[in-house]
């Protein structure tokens, strides 16, 4: 019997991208301003891009 493993380490994925602290859900990872809520940006060393649309979105190097 194939054992159905896939399920739970994608379910295992995604709770990476939460955090829940008390009621509050806090997300960690921005979402894509065009594909909406559901689509995360994959963070890179200096800019977030979506993978479905090829939104990327360029991060300030915060110096203070
Ligand atoms: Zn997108």
């Amino acid at each position: 019997m194939p054992k159905k493993k896939k399920r739970n380490r994608e379910s295992e994925k995604v709770y990476k991208l939460y955090r829940i602290e008390g009621e509050k859900l806090i997300r960690l990872r921005k979402t894509c301003p065009k594909c909406g809520e559901g689509f995360f940006l994959a963070q890179h060393k200096n800019r977030l891009a979506c993978g479905r649309c090829g939104y990327t979105e360029f991060i300030s190097p915060k110096k203070a």
